[in-house]
């Protein structure tokens, strides 16, 4: 890392690595996007996006199956800050109206349920992002550069979509730009070609995936790939840092080793990790895909938290999924235990010792809220993770170490691309207890409970604890 005078980094890390005051959330002025259609699914996006990114110009036409939930007379998308300039569905007109967060489409005849149908939606204009509860979220223009990260809320700042947490769908994106941007886009780059100063790049994507967990880069950005790796392992970081930045992701294929070893096998076919040239307020997962603020990643111990967080989001979230953000716990409860195991595998810390520093911090932080029902303003407050981490490490000790990782490899497998309640877990984690105990208590306390529940420690696990637990 060059460009990042050193005592700004350790400042920052400092902020970051120590939550102590775990800052207020963002202004709960603006109301949750009401985003997503229920009555109908996607199944599958084609987005022809062509961009002029020196004047943050977008066009692009969104191809999109669907199938209808019930039966259909209009249904809506998701789209903010663009206009639409023409729709069909099944290729005749259909009628549309435009409001400020979403499209309103009539097919000419009613669509009945159970049936696929293929809307196409012309659009273009200025993109822009725009705001939640839980911040700023979606495109964002930078003189030579555009960043749409993966966010909740964040596609429809791009394309139209049904932005729902349970609504997966394959993609497929082929992006026109300037020929010195290089476009980084969800999925795996399939075709490249140059032509007339401008160059088309094509991703694919072959497991579903949600709008909120999709992104798209463009900028001028140097490439590297990790070539012994259990999957293959794509950086681009931002040029002006140099190559010698991509040696700061070094530690990646040495995490992805040792979480296959938890949680099971890697979800997809290969990860791509983008080190954002302009500060992001915090590192976004999309699918198969991260992205980090060039700031936070420097070779420093420090930073391979996020870099954990972020690689096990692939497992949890990107994976097997919450199927909305009342259920965020799961994804990100386990995605902060991953960067515990990670500090513990690596010769750092504990995963007890820093489950009690948690807990300690949590204890001292208001508990005014319960971890399945989170108000919308919190739902990217630092409690969630910290609080689903403890009640993951909680579930450790009651468990014992071999049906506890058995229960993440099974959470990981056997919803593998799917939309997962709390429910789900709480049933898959009572199949791995010992017979005849239950695991109600411990979960009802750290779920449902504002206040936190003491933190039972490995270390100190004894025979009195053990009959207590199987006394529930
Ligand atoms: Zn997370």
């Amino acid at each position: 890392m060059t460009a990042v005078p050193r005592a700004a980094l350790e400042h920052a890390h400092a902020s970051a690595s120590h939550a102590s005051a775990y800052p207020a959330s963002a202004s709960p002025a603006s109301r949750p996007p009401a985003s997503g259609d229920p009555t109908w699914s996607a199944q599958h996006y084609d987005l022809e996006l062509h961009c002029d990114v020196a004047v943050n110009r977008l066009e692009g036409v969104a191809r999109i199956v669907g199938r209808a939930a019930g039966d259909l007379d209009a249904l809506e998308l998701d789209l903010v800050g663009l206009a639409a300039t023409a729709v069909t569905i099944d290729g005749a007109p259909a009628a549309w109206t435009q409001h400020p967060e979403r499209l309103e489409l009539r097919p000419a005849a009613p669509i009945p349920a159970g049936a696929s149908f293929a809307i196409e939606v012309a659009y273009g204009g200025s993109p822009a992002p725009r705001a939640t509860p839980w911040g700023e979220v979606g495109w964002r223009h930078r003189g030579e550069g555009a960043i749409a990260a993966a966010d909740a809320g964040a596609a429809p700042t791009w394309y139209p979509c049904n932005d729902r947490l349970s609504d997966r769908a394959t993609l497929r994106i082929r992006i026109t730009a300037e020929q010195r941007c290089r476009a980084i886009a969800t999925g795996a780059l399939v075709e490249e070609t140059t032509d007339a100063g401008r160059t088309a790049r094509t991703f694919v994507t072959r497991a579903p995936t949600a709008p909120a967990r999709t992104s798209l880069h463009l900028g001028r950005y140097l490439r590297g790939a990790a070539t012994r790796a259990a999957v293959p392992l794509v950086a681009y970081v931002p040029s002006a840092l140099g190559p010698r930045a991509l040696g700061d992701l070094a530690v990646v294929p040495r995490m992805l080793a040792c979480f296959v070893e938890r949680f099971g096998r890697y979800p997809f076919d290969d990860y791509t990790i983008v080190v954002a040239p302009d500060a992001l307020e915090r590192p976004r997962e999309s699918l198969a895909g991260a992205v980090l603020r060039a700031d936070r990643v420097d070779g420093s111990p420090a930073a391979e938290r996020p870099l954990a967080h972020l690689l096990a989001h692939q497992w949890f979230g990107a994976g097997v999924g919450g199927a909305d953000l009342q259920h965020r716990w799961l994804d990100d409860g386990l995605a902060r235990y991953a960067e515990w195991l990670w500090s513990e595998a690596a010769g750092d810390a504990s995963t007890d010792a820093l489950a009690h520093e948690h807990h300690e911090l949590l204890a001292d932080s208001p508990q005014d809220f319960a971890l399945t029902d989170p108000p919308p303003e919190l739902l990217v407050d630092d409690r969630i993770g910290h609080r689903g981490a403890l009640l993951v490490h909680a579930l450790r000790v009651a468990l014992g170490d071999l049906p506890f990782f058995a229960l993440l490899q099974a959470w990981a497998a056997q919803h593998a691309h799917g939309p997962v309640t709390t429910d789900d877990f709480r049933r898959l984690a009572g199949a791995h207890a010992r017979a005849g105990t239950s695991l109600d208590a411990l979960l009802d306390a750290w779920l449902l409970d504002p206040a936190l529940p003491p933190l039972p420690s490995r270390a100190r696990r004894g025979r009195g604890e053990r009959a207590r637990l199987r006394g529930r």
